[in-house]
């Protein structure tokens, strides 16, 4: 341990102790957030994540995004900084989806917060975290109140006896989606590697080592995808190197040597500005279908000074088997798209390659130069494709369409079986998929054409539960359906406590 000091001079401005970031409180955490210094932040999430229609998130917590990262690393340790009630729906979730792995967490009050306290408590928590016989980093996160709050991370050491300490903001009204929380902390640790590397030599990575040139692929892939996408480049004479995030540090620096980038998942945008800051090339869309495979390898071979005849030799080899693939599992009917993985254009291109009819693809990620190829692709079908897409857009969209199936996020999903519309879910069931190469041809049919086929079952629930109560009065039988009455008319019928104790008479029934 060595000396602290106390690093925040001015009480901060007041953020909602409580919270409030995503339920109503962005003007008032964004208007703390600037008082106490982070405008510098707040002005580069806005820059790498600008915001769409929607200025909230309208997922889950975005802070999930970096946390599952840094809790699917070796050796990584995790501390939330943030109200309990936050961290208690992160942590449920992240043990939900299986982390196996321990959350710090610091708690605050009213007054640590305002004294400058819970700075020092969070450097307690990395000094007692920061074991090099454990750990290689130990990330730090600001949740939503303590970024409004100027809580300065950036003034935590950036190492402890060798360990690492990556310390990030990530509040909900300056990072739209939990997909871009993953780049808030892979961009944030890849930056740290490149500096690394750029002073000396650095760890060799633990997985299998190559001798040909690789392909550093951006994104959080389903795990027999990178297998489909070395497959591909195999007949280039190249390989497939580490999948950002990464799963342990010293990946970082073989993911950051890659003399190409493929950006599958379009939204990572930090990250990128890393590997170009690297000198590495960046190209955008990926290997799906016949159409979307032989342009990503066009684009590979270029990036990586591959011979034209070399590639149209590959290409000879591998598209009649992804074209007989996709022809063994054809697709019929209208299918709309939504989800917030920013793989949403990619499954589109798949599903019009099978045979589909995709009249709406909607995604909670930004528009950036890496979905160009595949928005380009989509319009000239007469797709409409929507960056920053809404919750309401995206059920506007099955309205409007009618598909025969909508893929989409929980409460897209509803609302198209609500109407009888068979769904779904993205995350779940699409994601779950190879989507690449040859494996990806084909893979999506029995889940899709299997889905479509359940519309009759629909429209028996629907006649079954006919008459039962929707919306408020969801839940209730035949018997009887509350009548739903307007909130005006609502009364309290036992008296109120005033602040001054007394009791009030406030009518009702
Ligand atoms: S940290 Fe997440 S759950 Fe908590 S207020 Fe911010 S956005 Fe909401």
């Amino acid at each position: 341990m060595t000396a602290r000091a106390l690093p925040i001079a001015d009480a901060p401005a007041a953020a909602p102790a409580g919270g409030g970031g995503c339920h109503g409180g962005r003007d008032t955490m964004l208007a703390a957030a600037e008082a106490n210094g982070k405008s510098a932040l707040l002005e580069g999430l806005a820059r790498d994540y600008p915001r769409g229609p929607h200025d909230q998130p309208q997922s889950m917590c975005p802070a999930f995004g970096s946390l599952r990262v840094g809790l699917r690393m070796k050796r990584t340790a995790t501390i939330l900084s943030g109200s309990a009630c936050c961290v208690y729906g992160l942590t449920f979730t992240s043990h939900f989806y299986g982390a196996r792995r321990t959350v710090g967490y610091v708690p605050f009050s009213s007054e640590t917060l305002v004294t400058g306290q819970l700075f020092e408590d969070i450097r307690d928590a990395v000094f007692q975290t920061a074991d090099p016989a454990l750990y290689d980093a130990v990330v730090v996160t600001n949740l939503c109140v303590p970024t409004a709050s100027g809580v300065p991370l950036d003034l935590l050491p950036d190492q402890i006896d060798g360990v690492r300490i990556i310390g990030i903001d990530v509040p909900g009204f300056g990072v739209p989606t939990h997909a871009e929380a993953k780049d808030v902390l892979a961009g944030a640790m890849l930056k740290v590697a490149r500096g690394e590397a750029a002073q000396g030599p650095v760890a060799r990575p633990g997985s299998a080592i190559t001798d040909r040139p690789t392909v550093t692929l951006l994104g959080e892939l389903f795990p027999a995808d990178p297998m489909g996408i070395a497959m591909l480049l195999e007949p280039l004479g190249l390989a497939a190197g580490p999948t950002v995030p990464c799963r342990e540090w010293r990946e970082q620096y073989a993911a950051l040597a890659s003399p190409v980038v493929a950006a599958l998942h379009p939204f990572y945008t930090a990250s990128v500005r890393e590997f170009q800051a690297a000198g590495r090339t960046i190209v955008p869309s990926g290997p799906v279908g016949v159409e979307g495979t032989a342009a990503w390898l066009d684009a590979i071979g270029a990036a990586a000074g591959i011979a034209a005849d070399t590639v149209g030799a590959a290409k000879d080899r591998l598209l009649p088997m992804i074209a007989a693939g996709i022809a063994k599992h054809p697709i019929t009917g209208r299918i709309t798209v939504s989800g917030y993985e920013g793989s949403e254009l990619l499954v589109a291109r798949l599903l019009v390659e099978a045979g589909a009819d995709v009249p709406y693809v909607g995604t909670a990620c930004p528009r950036t130069p890496w979905s160009a190829p595949d928005r380009e692709w989509l319009e000239a079908r007469g797709t409409e494709v929507r960056y920053r897409a809404s919750l309401e857009a995206d059920i506007s969209a099955i309205e409007a369409y009618e598909p025969d199936l909508a893929i989409g996020t929980t409460p897209v999903v509803q609302a198209a079986k609500e109407r009888g519309t068979p769904g779904v879910y993205f995350t779940n069931l699409i994601s779950a998929r190879p989507l690449f190469g040859v494996p990806g041809a084909g893979a999506l049919a029995a889940t899709v054409n299997g889905a479509i086929g359940g519309a009759e079952r629909l429209t028996r629930m629907r006649t079954f539960f006919e008459g039962v109560g929707v919306g408020a009065g969801t839940g209730y039988g035949h018997a009887g359906v509350p009548e739903d009455r307007p909130v005006t008319s609502w009364k309290p019928a036992r008296k109120a406590a005033s602040k001054d104790g007394t009791m009030t008479d406030v009518g009702g029934s």
